[in-house]
């Protein structure tokens, strides 16, 4: 069985318990890897590398820098096949959708922040009385990177492409649950001539692995994408030790149909942002919120849409929804339609696990769709993560509003209008780090991306990004 290695100091390595987790392919719900059980030992290990990397690294030209990531990300692109397939079997989403999400955005990502740094500019303040002041931006050291599994490719890449290239080094930690394409990562920065310890990849569990980068007294600062929760748990050790923090964390996002929508355009759109990648993207807006005049209109199109959405095998070409990432998670998400049915939900489409002929045990759900529940009941309030929407019906702009900002999230949120007046108003007063009008997960990489309230700390994106890794130093100078 294939045996997934720990890339440190430019090496694959096994972890030095040797000792392994199971990782399940959730399509057909079996084992099909193993994957190292980091511990402190391993995370030292990555660090002293990174430690030993760092001078060489942060005082090579940033046009070298760039060169070798430029080079990583074209081997992403000749690879894109195999790194795909790996994703669909590690994650369970459709193929189709790796191919042309997951991976082109990977390797995006990484030409991005190679560019990036050469035209990131510093600042400089005059004074009158012959003082100078200049801005230098220097790399923090080492740096821990921690990713969640339902973009696993796509969002360790979007961590660690500008921690390198400001002239940090990493140690970097993938999901558990998807740990492959990160694996296969490894060999292509070995195949690209990254010095040895400027990336440091340890597999394993977040409260092992995870917790050991957090808790790192020489990891200066944390880059965290995943749940709210995990998210807390790192904030609290992070201040502690006054350590750089951003978090990108969960979201339950408003999508909100005003009856003056181009109607078409919204179906289609709103069929992807609530079931793309099975629901499981933290920008996938699960309520649904339609004003009175288009309720009865929207909710018989949409369930029409979803009586041919094909859920199953993710190497399917007509498959739309491939299986859900884990057995827990499988189970987590059922137990929200369990509770939406307490609340007093009626469930119009869905609800169910799918069994899917050849893929028996794999972890397949019916996309499913719930009404009549109120904005604040729990099923309308806590993040479910799955391909579970619920219909919400209002009638002005300040009800949607305010039902709209009740949660405690604030990560994104999309508005479906041809008045420009409403648009840009709703825009203004909506609690979320990211509005989308007539649109949805269009992303310019220089945008600023990131939540408001629990759904995170700082912003990610374009020098954004790059100025959290790195540390702003003033020279004043007189002349
Ligand atoms: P998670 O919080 O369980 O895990 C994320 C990562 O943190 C994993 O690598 C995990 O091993 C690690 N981890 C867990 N406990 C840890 C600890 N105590 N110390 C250090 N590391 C620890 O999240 P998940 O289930 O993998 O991902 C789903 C969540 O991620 C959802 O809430 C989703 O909304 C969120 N998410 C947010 C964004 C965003 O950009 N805001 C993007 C994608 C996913």
């Amino acid at each position: 069985m294939l045996k997934i290695q720990n890339y440190i100091n430019g090496e694959l390595v096994s972890p030095v318990s040797n000792t392994y987790l199971d990782n399940y392919n959730p399509s057909k719900g079996e084992v099909y890897s193993l994957i190292p059980d980091s511990e402190n030992t391993d995370v030292e290990k990555a660090y002293n590398a990174a430690a030993d990397a760092f001078n060489g690294w942060a005082s090579t030209p940033k046009e070298e820098r760039s060169r070798i990531l430029l080079k990583l990300a074209d081997l992403i692109d000749e690879n894109h096949e195999e790194l795909a397939k790996a994703e669909a079997t590690d994650n369970g989403k459709p193929l189709f959708l790796a191919k042309m999400v997951d991976i082109p955005r990977a390797s995006a990502n990484i030409r991005f922040f190679a560019t990036a740094v050469i035209h990131n500019p510093s600042e400089s303040y005059h004074m009158e009385e012959g003082y100078t002041n200049y801005v230098l931006k220097q790399p923090i050291g080492v740096v821990g990177c921690i990713s969640p599994w339902n973009l696993p490719l796509y969002l360790f890449t979007w961590k660690i492409a500008p921690a390198i290239a400001s002239g940090n080094c990493v140690v970097a930690k993938p999901s558990e649950v998807t740990p492959y394409t990160a694996y296969l990562f490894s060999k292509l920065c070995i195949e690209a001539g990254l010095p040895k310890g400027v990336l440091n990849i340890v597999h394993g569990l977040g409260t092992s692995a995870g917790d050991a980068i957090v808790s790192h007294k020489n990891i200066k600062a944390i880059s965290f994408t995943g749940g709210t929760a995990t998210g807390r748990i790192i904030a609290k050790k992070c201040a502690e030790e006054f350590k750089k923090v951003s978090l990108e964390l969960g979201g339950k996002n408003p999508n909100i149909i005003f009856d003056d929508c181009d109607f078409d355009k919204m179906l289609k759109t709103t069929l992807q942002s609530s079931f793309a990648n099975q629901g499981q993207i933290c920008l996938c807006g699960s309520r649904i919120f339609i004003q009175e005049g288009i309720y009865e209109k929207f909710k018989t199109a949409f369930i029409e849409k979803l009586k041919s959405h094909k859920v199953g095998n993710p190497f399917d070409t007509e498959t739309k929804m491939g299986a859900l990432v884990s057995k827990d998670h499988l189970e987590k998400v059922l137990s929200y339609v369990a509770l939406a049915k307490e609340e007093g939900g009626k469930i119009l489409f869905g609800g169910n696990r799918l069994t899917i002929e050849g893929f028996e045990n794999g972890y397949y759900m019916e996309p499913t769709v719930i009404e009549g529940l109120p904005f604040n009941c729990r099923t309308n309030q806590e993040e479910i993560f799955g391909p579970v929407v619920t219909l919400i019906p209002f009638k002005t702009e300040g009800e949607v509003l305010s039902y709209a900002n009740s949660t405690p999230y604030g990560l994104s949120a999309t508005v479906w209008t041809q008045d420009v007046s409403k648009a840009q108003r709703m825009a203004k007063n909506l609690d979320a780090g990211i509005v989308w009008i007539n649109c949805w997960l269009v992303r310019d990489l220089r945008t600023p991306f990131g939540g408001v309230k629990q759904s995170g700390v700082g912003r990610e994106g374009g020098f954004r990004a790059l100025n959290f890794f790195t540390e702003p130093k003033n020279v004043c100078l007189k002349y």
